[in-house]
């Protein structure tokens, strides 16, 4: 048997039913219509939001990383709880604002912003996070155009990454913003042209889940943000930290300690340099706000066993779930947290592989783990499915089209 990731805690049955939010998943998936269904929990979006607040350092702003799920529903939920939002393409500019955020609070990241997508985010006001000294060019010809003068910051591609981070994002060749070295001519070019200057941006790295790690690239990059800001010879007046805030999937993993790195933080804040004296900080988070507030439902639609292992054949699968099922940036595959919902709590009665409806042996949500013995018309919940879950699958891979989404 292989183990399963930890399901995330306070999830409980009534009557044998996996329980959210106080409501037993058979009924969410009869008011949501059928299966596949994500469910995402607001008060546990809530509470998440909620204890980073305690442990942050007050300065310290929260903006939400759109792309772990642009669910219009959970942004206008995030609209009411953080104080900005990360976009990373012009499609989601659309998404926040279709969900009534304001655009001054939202700044846009990524490689290859098209002429289209820069001139949206200009005219909305929305801050660009330039990834390139041509992407500044692009951006201040087209601001002149319309006569606007844009809110530009630059993201850094940092010399360091995030120790034990799932998906580095600094430190040597990287598509990702700008070598540190060829920030301070960008910065002083951008205020002379006239830009409103909103800063740096910095994202080592996601998924780490050592507050030590996380510690120490924060000191880094308040370390380069001061050092970029004396070299570009102008106050700061932003410093977007990045995030990089993990969350336990799989088997042996722990909680990440928030308040350690919220402790830390404070005391480096205390004691900046001249530089970032009256500089606005922000992190920026994605799957540690969301994703333990989801859960995706499937039901077994087959239960068959070749070569004496037990397979439960579902109605969802990786066109849905393309992390549980390991294929979106893991090394090696290792089961998600994932139980038989319609028993939930049951003694362990079997070995058995949950896979999708997909014809492909890629599509395993769970692998020879250990369930309860489940049969046809079961529902079977994979846990941390609130980030990277919907909006990162292949919906339309063998024409199964998008799973349903609810927030409750
Ligand atoms: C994807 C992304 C994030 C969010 O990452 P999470 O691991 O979901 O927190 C934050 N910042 C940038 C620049 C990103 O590209």
């Amino acid at each position: 048997m292989k183990p399963l990731g930890p399901i995330p805690a306070g999830y409980d049955a009534r009557d044998g039913v996996l329980v959210i939010d106080g409501r037993p998943a058979t009924e969410l998936v009869e008011a949501a219509g059928g299966t596949p269904l994500f469910v995402y929990s607001t008060s546990r979006i809530r509470d998440r939001v909620t204890s980073l607040r305690q442990h942050l350092p007050e300065r310290v702003a929260i903006h939400y990383a759109v792309k772990a799920n642009p669910y219009g529903p959970i942004l206008k939920l995030f609209d009411t709880l953080v104080d900005g939002f990360d976009i990373a393409s012009g499609g989601e500019l659309e998404l926040v604002r279709a969900a009534g955020i304001d655009p001054a609070v939202v700044s846009f990241a990524g490689p290859g912003k098209r002429d289209a997508e820069l001139e949206a985010a200009i005219l909305a006001g929305v801050t660009l996070n330039l990834e390139s000294e041509a992407e500044a060019d692009r951006a201040l010809r087209i601001a002149e155009r319309f006569g606007k003068a844009p809110r530009l910051a630059i993201r850094v591609n940092p010399e360091f990454d995030l120790k034990g981070s799932g998906m580095k994002m600094g430190g040597g060749a990287k598509p990702f913003g700008l070598d540190a070295e060829r920030v301070p001519a960008l910065a002083c070019r951008i205020i002379a042209a006239g830009a409103q200057w909103r800063g740096f941006h910095a994202a080592a790295g996601s998924q780490a889940l050592d507050a030590e790690a996380i510690v120490e690239t924060q000191r880094q990059t308040l370390d380069l943000a001061a050092r970029l800001a004396r070299e570009s010879g102008a106050p700061l007046p932003h410093c977007n930290l990045g995030g990089g805030f993990g969350i336990p999937y799989f088997p042996g993993d722990e909680p990440l300690d928030t308040a350690r790195i919220g402790q830390a933080l404070g005391e480096r804040l205390v004691a900046l340099p001249p530089e970032l004296a009256d500089t606005e900080f922000c992190i920026e988070l994605g799957r540690h706000l969301v994703g333990e507030a989801g859960v995706y439902l499937c039901r077994v639609v087959d239960r068959k066993v070749s070569h004496g292992e037990v397979f439960l054949v579902t109605d969802g699968g990786l066109h849905h779930q393309l992390a549980a099922s390991g294929n979106f940036g893991t090394v090696v595959r290792r089961n998600y947290p994932v139980a038989v919902a319609t028993r939930f709590g049951a003694a362990v009665e079997e070995e058995a592989s949950v896979v999708g409806c997909l014809c492909t042996p890629l599509d395993v949500l769970a692998n020879k783990g250990g369930f309860p013995r489940a049969e046809v018309g079961d529902l079977i919940a994979v846990f941390c499915a609130g980030a990277y879950g919907a909006s990162a699958s292949p919906a339309m891979f063998l024409g199964q089209g998008p799973a349903l989404e609810m927030l409750v």
